[in-house]
């Protein structure tokens, strides 16, 4: 075979590998949803896309009707952006985001849900108002408080609401969360516990300007237990798409 058609076929062999994997992870979703008293339509299931060709994403959306995909890299996103068939899914930023990169991504995203400063809400909200749109967000805590973790500490999370309800053309929708790595499940169900009775405790607090319908939290390695602890967005990347490449 050419190097043209080798190319090819692995691909048409990664997109079989997409399909396949999706049913799988959409029957885990909602057996989990339904352990958890909830119907499998209240779930999320958003597409961490990073190191994955648009031809590869391309074909999660148009054939297996996948409606949500993130993004963690500014740069990527750019990158891969002309390419995505997005007439029918949500693009999301869920990576660290600087302040000065908001203005590359104000065209091209339907929500982001790494907001975890006043300084960088206060640049969506900005951009937004020039505009004349609404950014949905999401708050992004981090629950295990790592140094190493962008986040807000649970015990600023509320301060930060009350600045960023102030601002206008933004519109909160709930938190999300990455719990530190662990070889323990029983550790990591731990920090979706506690992360959601943040979100219940906020919630019930009924915040001027905030609503908090959403927690995104749950991954590959751990999105059955998340969804259990209340996660109804859970964003998975390897166990759709496979191993990640980098290059
Ligand atoms: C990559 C990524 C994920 C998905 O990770 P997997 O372990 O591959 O499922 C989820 N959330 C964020 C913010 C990510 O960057």
């Amino acid at each position: 075979m050419t190097e043209r058609a080798l190319d090819k076929e692995v691909l048409a062999q990664r997109c079989r590998d997409v399909t396949e994997n999706l049913k799988a992870i959409r029957e885990n979703i909602a057996r989990a949803a339904e352990k958890s008293g909830r119907s499998p339509s209240d779930i999320t299931l958003l597409a961490a896309t990073k190191t994955v060709p648009p031809e590869v994403i391309n074909h999660a959306i148009v054939n297996e009707g996948l409606t949500h995909i993130g993004e963690n890299k500014v740069q990527e996103l750019c990158s891969k952006y002309d390419e995505l068939k997005l007439e029918h899914c949500s693009c999301e930023f869920i990576g660290h985001l600087q302040t000065n990169k908001v203005k590359q991504l104000m065209d091209k995203v339907d929500r982001i849900q790494s907001v975890d400063s006043v300084k960088l809400a206060k640049e969506i909200s900005r951009l937004a108002q020039r505009d004349g749109r609404v950014m949905p967000i999401l708050i992004e805590v981090n629950i295990g408080g790592e140094e190493s973790k962008s986040g807000v500490a649970p015990e600023a999370l509320e301060e930060l609401l009350g600045e960023i309800a102030t601002l206008p053309n933004l519109s909160v929708q709930g938190l999300m969360t990455i719990p530190p790595i662990s070889e323990n499940i029983v550790n990591t169900g731990r920090f979706f516990s506690k992360m959601y009775k943040n979100f219940i405790d906020i919630k019930a607090k009924k915040l001027d300007n905030i609503c908090m319908d959403y927690l995104s939290m749950g991954m590959s390695s751990d999105y059955e237990l998340a969804i259990e602890s209340g996660a109804n967005i859970v964003r998975i990347g390897s166990s759709i798409f496979g191993k990640r490449v980098y290059r």
